[in-house]
C-alpha cells in the first residue's frame, strides 16, 4: 500500500510512498532496542550537545523546512519558518534542563540512604497529527530522547514528508544510530506496534476517537499513555475588558494555523452589555484577513489541510445553521483550486447546538451570549473538552479567579492560549491526560524509581 501526500493549496499529488512491511517493521524495532541499550548509557552532557545541533539546523534551515510543512498542509509560510524557530527554542530548553529535572532526588527515610531515580523506559511510539507537523513531534521526541529513550514516529499520513525530514535532522545532528525513526505506516499499524513488547509506551496527539483507540490498546498491554487529544476551547469576554484586544486576540487565536489547532479559541462566550459591539468588531476583523496561498509571505489563512476536513467543517457549520444558528459572515468553500474556507462567524449559539457540542476544527468562530461572569463560567465549562480557556477582563483578580474555574489543562488570563516549553501542556476530561514541556513532560516517560539502602 503506498502514502500519497497531497499540496492542500492545489489539490496536487506531492509523493508516494512505500508503507512498511512487517517485516521492515519488525526490523526498525530491533533497531529500536539496539540503540536503546546503547542510548541509555550516554551522558547527559553528549544528549546535550546533539540535542543543541538539532536546534541549529532547524534554525539555519527554518525556511526550507517550513517550505516542506506548508507544501503538506498549508500553514502561511511565516508561521510555518515561525515552528521551526520554536521546535529550537524546545530542543534547547531540553539540551539545557534535563539533567536538572531528572537528578536524583535524595529522601530522608529509616535507610541509610534512599531516593529517586529517573530512568528510561526504552522504544516510545509516537503517534503524531498533522496540524504543527514538527512541533508536535519535538515536543515528544526532545524530552524523551534526553531522557535517555529512543523515539519511533507514527506521523499523520499526510504529512509523511515532514516525518522524513525530521528524522534527517536528528540523524545530521548526531542521533545516528536509530535513536530517532521515522515508521512510513498508516493508522492500522498502530495497534501491532502498541502491542508488540518491544514499545513500552505510547503516546498520541490527534482526535478523541484515536485516543480512545490508542488508549486502550496501551491499556490492554498495561503500558504508560499520554493522549493529547482535540479541544473546544471557551474564550470568555467580560463586560470590563480591553475589546479591542479582546477581538484581536481572538480572531488571532481562532484563525492562526489556519484555524486548525487544538488550542484555538472556538467558542466565545461574552457578557452581554458588550456582545453586539463585541460581535459587530470581531465580524469586522474576520472579514479582513487574507485567504490565499500560504507560499505568499502576504497570507493570513491558507487552505484546510484535506479535501475530507474541509467537508466536515461545512457539514458542521450548516448543521448549526439547521440548529438556528445565525450567519454572521463566511458558511461557505471558496472556489477554485485547493481547500479554502471562508473565514466564518456563527452568532446565537446555545448548548446542544453542534457548534457548541462539538470541536470545529476549521475557520468557525461560534459566539454565546452570557448573563453574567457565573454564566460565563457554566458555559465554558458545559463541554466534554477540557483542554485551555481564555478570559479577557481588565480585573485581573477577577480573572484569576475565573481562570481557577475553568475545568481545563491551561487557562489565560488576557492572552491566547499557547504552549511554551516552560510551561505543563496537556488537557482534562475528553482532551486526554498526561502533560508535555517543562519537568512534568520528561517525567512521563521515565521509570519513577526508589532505591532504598539499609
Ligand atoms: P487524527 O485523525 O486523530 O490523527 C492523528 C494521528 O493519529 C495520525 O497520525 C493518524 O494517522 C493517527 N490515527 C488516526 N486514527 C487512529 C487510530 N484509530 N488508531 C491509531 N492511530 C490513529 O487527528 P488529526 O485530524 O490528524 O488532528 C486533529 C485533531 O488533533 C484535533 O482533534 C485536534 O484538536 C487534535 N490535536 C490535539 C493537540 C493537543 O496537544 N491536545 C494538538 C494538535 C492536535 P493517519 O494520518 O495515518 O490516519
Amino acid at each position: 500500500m503506498s502514502i500519497v501526500t497531497v499540496n492542500p493549496a492545489t489539490g496536487e499529488e506531492l509523493e508516494r510512498y512505500q508503507e512498511f512491511s512487517q517485516d521492515e517493521i519488525d526490523l526498525r524495532l530491533d533497531r529500536a532496542v539496539a540503540s536503546f541499550n546503547r542510548h541509555r548509557m550516554t551522558s547527559f552532557s553528549e544528549r546535550s550537545r546533539k540535542m543543541t545541533r538539532v536546534a541549529e539546523i532547524l534554525e539555519t534551515e527554518a525556511r526550507t523546512l517550513g517550505e516542506i510543512m506548508t507544501r503538506e498542509m498549508g500553514k502561511p509560510i511565516r508561521q510555518a519558518e515561525g515552528e521551526a524557530r520554536k521546535c529550537a527554542t524546545g530542543c534547547r530548553y531540553y539540551a539545557e534542563h534535563a539533567e536538572g529535572f531528572l537528578m536524583p532526588e535524595l529522601v530522608q527515610t529509616d535507610a541509610h540512604k534512599s531516593y529517586v531515580a529517573f530512568q528510561p523506559l526504552g522504544p516510545i511510539l509516537a503517534v503524531m497529527p498533522w496540524n504543527f507537523p514538527f512541533w508536535q513531534v519535538i515536543r515528544f521526541a526532545a524530552p524523551a530522547l534526553m531522557a535517555g529513550n529512543v523515539a519511533l514516529l507514527k506521523h499523520a499520513s499526510s504529512v509523511t514528508g515532514c516525518a522524513l525530514a525530521l528524522e534527517d535532522v536528528f540523524r545530521r545532528a548526531g542521533f545516528d544510530n536509530d535513536e530517532f525513526q521515522t515508521l512510513v505506516v498508516s493508522s492500522r499499524a498502530v495497534q501491532g506496534i502498541i502491542d508488540d513488547p518491544r514499545v513500552k509506551a505510547v503516546t498520541l496527539t490527534g482526535s478523541t476517537g484515536a485516543g480512545r483507540s490508542v488508549g486502550s490498546e496501551a491499556g490492554n498491554r498495561i503500558k504508560p499513555s499520554v493522549l493529547e487529544l482535540g479541544g473546544s476551547d471557551p474564550f470568555i469576554v467580560l463586560a470590563d475588558a480591553d475589546l479591542d484586544k479582546a477581538v484581536a486576540t481572538g480572531v488571532q487565536s481562532r484563525m492562526q494555523n489556519n484555524s486548525q489547532s487544538c488550542i484555538a479559541a472556538k467558542r466565545f462566550i461574552v457578557e452581554a452589555p458588550i456582545a453586539e459591539e463585541f460581535t459587530r468588531r470581531f465580524v469586522e476583523k474576520m472579514e479582513s484577513l487574507t485567504v490565499g496561498d500560504p507560499m505568499d509571505e502576504a497570507t493570513d489563512v491558507g487552505p484546510l489541510a484535506r479535501a475530507d476536513l474541509r467537508d466536515d467543517v461545512h457539514d458542521q457549520v450548516e448543521r448549526s445553521l439547521k440548529q438556528g444558528a445565525q450567519l454572521l459572515t463566511g458558511g461557505r468553500k471558496l472556489e477554485g483550486k485547493g481547500f479554502f474556507y471562508a473565514p466564518t462567524v456563527l452568532g446565537g449559539i446555545q448548548p446542544g447546538m453542534v457548534a457548541f457540542e462539538e470541536e470545529i476544527f476549521g475557520p468557525v468562530a461560534s459566539i454565546s451570549v452570557a448573563r453574567d461572569v457565573d454564566h460565563a463560567v457554566e458555559l465554558a465549562n458545559q463541554t466534554t473538552f477540557g483542554l485551555g480557556g481564555a478570559v479577557f477582563t481588565e480585573d485581573r483578580a477577577k480573572g484569576e479567579e475565573v481562570a481557577l474555574r475553568l475545568e481545563v489543562g491551561s487557562a489565560f488570563v488576557n492572552g491566547m492560549v499557547k504552549s511554551d516549553p516552560r510551561l505543563p501542556f496537556g488537557g482534562v476530561k475528553e482532551s486526554g491526560y498526561g502533560r508535555e514541556l517543562s519537568h512534568y513532560g520528561i517525567r512521563e516517560f521515565v521509570n519513577i524509581k526508589t532505591v532504598w539502602i539499609g
